[in-house]
Parts: structure tokens; C-alpha cells; sequence
């Protein structure tokens, strides 16, 4: 194991945990030293929480040894793990060296989470022993590798790989040689795209979040997502990304890298997006800490069809069941005007329809369970007043819901901020770089989401996201959104990415 950081000392201890001897080498005492703090302490969390005994964690000990340089440590190894800070020179200095101190049949992996594996490879003389293995942090918890096979890779070194991935506990999935493989591709272009949202003043950064999570299911949001991974290397992995692929979706938000820039790397900085005091969190943005004012929920509202009866129905027994009286249009006196919202259509025209426009409201229920929406999406046009948009969070708070502001444009708040990451799901399956079912395993065991990108597209419905991204297409303009001709084909034929 090269390199005894955050993710070379998680690595080493799994082998280990396995049964294997390792043999760890670092750049200098004191690195191996913390190295060896941060392995001893996760085995010692292990033996708290009762699932390692002491005289187990001593038997993993034992199979750890410090080596005296690299060419010594290499030399009788089967594998060797490099874990070294993602910088191609110094990779591949020590893949120069490794090269000549280990055997011919020694595969030499990397854990590169943006580097080229075949660029590496093609540095040494046996370029095809070289391969990645990718794993994800922190590596004793998380469930995936993906195993990394280069154009000079014979076929049987992805097999070995993924069978010692498989003896480890983990799952593999094995992929070709392209920026990012498949996880960071996907991961980042999604929370780049909130960013910009942010950046835009689309919504705020609590709204932006709680639509991730409440409104679509995911862990986390992606802000904070942003400010645990760090900003600076989120941008770095950006820029790699952008380098190889191109495109606007990896061109990094000019606030990610303002942020960056300024030292607001996020958690190990206490402050990125937001805020780390002690135990609290705060926005760090001073929008975010305008607070609706306390309103009391309306007694009566008007709830405006807009083509979508069944939500409408739905909507008014909600409303009703909670004590608030619901009328149709056209009744005079009410303290609001709802509108049954749908993400592919305008609130605004309903809104122009109706005779004081300023108290119109869309709102949008979302969740990831169709049937229990989380979320409410309160949708506001450029008319809106803010009492109306005070009232109607209100109103949601009193039929039990989470709410969010979005501005009156296609998608709304969660179909705006996923849709796209859905697209470029199914460009991956498209390009024939995974299979959906890869995807979908690789998003679940690497970033911890429920339900995988394209079991989700399946389940919203491939011709509703088609919908969403061509109206979004339309009114930005932004080749991002451009739907993937996959996803049109299965929506034409009514068919699913997941069999
Ligand atoms: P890190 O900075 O925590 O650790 C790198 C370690 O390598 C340091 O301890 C350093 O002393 C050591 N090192 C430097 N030069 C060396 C040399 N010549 N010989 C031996 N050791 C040397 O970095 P990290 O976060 O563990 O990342 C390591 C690799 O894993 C990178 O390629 C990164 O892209 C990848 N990765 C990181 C994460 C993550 O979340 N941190 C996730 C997946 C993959």
C-alpha cells in the first residue's frame, strides 16, 4: 500500500481485516506515523461498537508492516495499491519506481479518482499490468470499487481485481478508462449544476438541499454534499472532467471556484456553503437567513385547476382534511390562490387568468414515494407578492409538508436540479460506457442514494423527464440539457432503462 492518507490507511486496513499482509509505505515518519494513528483508531471504533474483539484487532496489526522505501516494500509483493496524492507527476514517479522494484506479474493498481490509468501505465515498461482500483470514502464503509481496465489491460487482470474486490466484502463494477470512470462524472456535474442554481439566485442553498433530500430522496443535499467532499477538490476533479470531456455540465460554477479561491473549502475550513460552528450549522449566505415571516395559514383559498385535475382533487381533500376551506375559481374572497401545479407547464398563465394575480401561488407536491409527497413546491412568478408566498408556506406547513420557493420555470425546484443528472445517466448507458444496472449500483454502493439514477428515471416516467428537459432546453438555451436520444427512444416506445 503507496501512500498512507485518508484513503491508503482505510485500504490497508481492509486488506489486512481480510487475512492479507500488507506492507505500507509512506513519504516520510511522520506521514506513516498518522497514517498508522488513523488505522489503529478505526480499529479501535470497530472494537468499541463490538464487531472486532481485541485479540482481533491485534491479529490485524500483526499482518502490518512499514517498509524502508518504496523498491523494498514493492519488491515481493502480489499487488500494489498507490494512494498517493491525485498529482500525475508524482504518480508517475512512483510508478517509475515501482516498475523496476517489483516483479513482472505484479499487478500495480491505482486509486485515482480523475488521473488517466493508461497515461500512468504507458510511463512503464510493462504498461499492462497497470490498472486502477477505485475505491470510495471512507473505504472501510463504503460497498463499491471500480475496477479500471486500460486498452493495454490483457483481459484477466479486471477478473483477478474484481475477485479480490468480491474476497473484501465489496462490490465491482469494472469500466474502461475514462475521466472520472463512472461515479464522479455523474456526482459532479449534478452538484456543479446546484451550485449555478445557487449562483443565479434560482433558490437558496436550505432550499436547494431540502428539495435533494425531502423533494427526491437523496442522503444528502448537494451543497453540503459539496462542502463534506471539500470545494477544492471538487473543483480540481471538475477541471480534470472538463479536460477530458468536455461540455458545459463540468465547467465549474464561477462561485464553487470564488469560493474555492477565497479558502471556503467547506467543512475542514468551518465554512463553505455554510457554516460550521461547534455543533451548528448555519447558512453562509445571507439570503438563506431571510426567514418567511411566522404567517398563520389562510382560512379559505381558491384552488385553481390548470389542466391538472386528479392533482387538484388530491390537493383540495389535503387542504380540506387540515381545516382550510377550498373554493373554486371563479369565488371572490379568499386569503390565497393556489394553483395545481405541474413542472412542464407556466403558473404564470393561470395567474394572469385570475383577477388579482399577486396572491397566486403554484404548488408542486414532490417525494420519492409518488403516492406520500414530502414536499411542497411553492412556485412564485414575477408577480407574486410575499405575503401570498408567507401564506402559502403556511398553508404547507399546516397540511404537514416541507416547502420550498421555486421560480416559475420548467422543472421547478427538484426537477430542474435532478432531471439533468437522470440525462446524463442515460448518456452513459447511451455511450455504452455501463450498463443501467451498473450505474444504478455503482450511484447506490458509491454515493449511498436509495434508488439508482435510472431505476428513478423508470419510475418518474422516461417520457415525463423528456418533457421536463425539453422545456428546460427551450428556455435556457443550454446545450446541457439537450435530451439524451435514449431517453426520447424509451419514451416513444414506453419502454425502461432497468428490465
Ligand atoms: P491524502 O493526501 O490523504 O494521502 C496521500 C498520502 O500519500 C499522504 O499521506 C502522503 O504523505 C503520501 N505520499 C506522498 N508521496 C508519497 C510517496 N512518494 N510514497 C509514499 N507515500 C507518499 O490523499 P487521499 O485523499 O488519501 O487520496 C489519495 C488518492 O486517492 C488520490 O489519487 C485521490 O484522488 C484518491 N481518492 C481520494 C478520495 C477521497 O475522498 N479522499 C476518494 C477516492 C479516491
Amino acid at each position: 500500500m503507496v501512500g498512507l492518507g485518508t484513503m491508503g490507511s482505510g485500504i490497508a486496513e481492509i486488506l489486512a481485516r481480510s487475512g492479507r499482509s500488507v506492507v505500507v509505505v509512506e513519504a516520510n515518519d511522520n506521514a506513516l506515523a498518522r497514517g498508522l494513528a488513523a488505522l489503529h483508531a478505526s480499529l479501535d471504533k470497530a472494537v468499541a461498537r463490538g464487531r472486532l474483539t481485541h485479540a482481533d484487532k491485534a491479529q490485524i496489526i500483526a499482518r502490518i508492516r512499514a517498509a524502508d522505501g518504496l523498491a523494498a516494500g514493492a519488491a515481493g509483493a502480489d499487488l500494489v495499491i498507490e494512494a498517493v496524492a491525485e498529482n500525475m507527476e508524482l504518480k508517475r514517479a512512483v510508478f517509475g519506481e515501482l516498475d523496476l522494484a517489483c516483479r513482472p506479474d505484479t499487478i500495480l493498481a491505482t486509486n485515482t479518482s480523475s488521473l488517466s490509468v493508461t497515461a500512468l501505465a504507458a510511463g512503464t515498461r510493462h504498461p499492462d499490468r497497470v490498472a486502477g482500483l477505485h475505491f470510495f470514502n471512507p473505504a472501510p464503509v463504503m460497498k463499491l470499487v471500480e475496477v479500471v481496465s486500460t486498452v493495454l489491460s490483457p483481459p484477466g487482470t479486471a477478473e483477478t481485481l474484481a475477485g479480490l474486490v468480491r474476497a473484501l466484502g465489496k462490490t465491482p463494477i469494472q469500466v474502461g478508462d475514462r475521466a472520472g470512470f463512472v461515479v464522479n462524472p455523474l456526482l459532479l456535474a449534478y452538484l456543479n449544476h446546484a451550485v449555478r442554481l445557487l449562483d443565479v439566485g434560482y433558490a437558496t442553498s436550505g432550499d436547494i438541499d431540502k428539495a435533494a433530500t425531502s423533494g427526491v430522496g437523496l442522503p444528502m443535499g448537494p451543497l453540503a454534499l459539496l462542502d463534506l467532499i471539500g470545494l477544492d477538490t471538487s473543483l480540481s476533479i471538475l477541471e480534470a472532467l472538463q479536460a477530458e470531456l468536455g461540455g458545459s455540465r463540468f465547467t465549474p460554477a464561477p462561485l464553487l471556484r470564488r469560493l474555492a479561491e477565497a479558502g471556503l473549502t467547506g467543512r475542514k475550513a468551518g465554512r463553505g456553503f455554510y457554516e460550521y460552528q461547534r455543533q451548528s450549522v448555519h447558512a453562509a449566505r445571507a439570503d438563506d437567513t431571510v426567514h418567511h415571516m411566522a404567517s398563520q395559514p389562510p382560512s379559505t383559498v381558491v384552488l385553481i385547476e390548470d389542466g391538472a385535475a386528479p392533482l387538484a382533487a388530491d390537493l383540495t381533500s389535503t387542504i380540506t382534511e387540515a381545516g382550510i376551506g377550498v373554493a373554486r375559481p371563479p369565488a371572490a374572497e379568499a386569503d390565497l390562490i393556489l394553483v395545481a401545479a405541474t413542472p412542464a407547464r407556466r403558473v404564470l398563465d393561470a395567474a394572469l387568468a385570475c383577477q388579482s394575480p399577486g396572491d397566486a401561488v403554484g404548488i408542486h407536491l414532490v417525494g420519492p414515494h409518488a403516492a406520500r409527497p414530502a414536499l411542497a413546491e411553492l412556485v412564485i412568478t414575477h408577480l407574486t407578492k410575499a405575503s401570498a408566498v408567507d401564506a402559502a408556506a403556511a398553508l404547507a406547513a399546516k397540511i404537514g409538508l416541507e416547502s420550498v420557493t421555486t421560480p416559475d420555470r420548467p422543472g421547478f425546484l427538484a426537477a430542474a436540479m435532478i432531471y439533468p443528472h437522470l440525462n446524463d445517466a442515460a448518456t452513459m448507458v447511451q455511450d455504452g460506457y455501463a450498463s443501467a444496472a451498473d450505474i444504478d449500483t455503482a450511484m447506490m454502493l458509491g454515493c449511498g442514494y436509495p434508488r439508482g439514477p435510472l431505476e428513478m428515471l423508470d419510475d418518474i416516467g422516461p417520457a415525463v423527464v423528456l418533457g421536463v428537459l425539453s422545456a428546460m432546453h427551450a428556455s435556457s438555451g443550454d446545450p446541457a440539457f439537450v435530451p439524451a436520444p435514449l431517453l426520447a427512444e424509451h419514451a416513444a416506445a414506453g419502454t425502461r432503462f432497468r428490465c
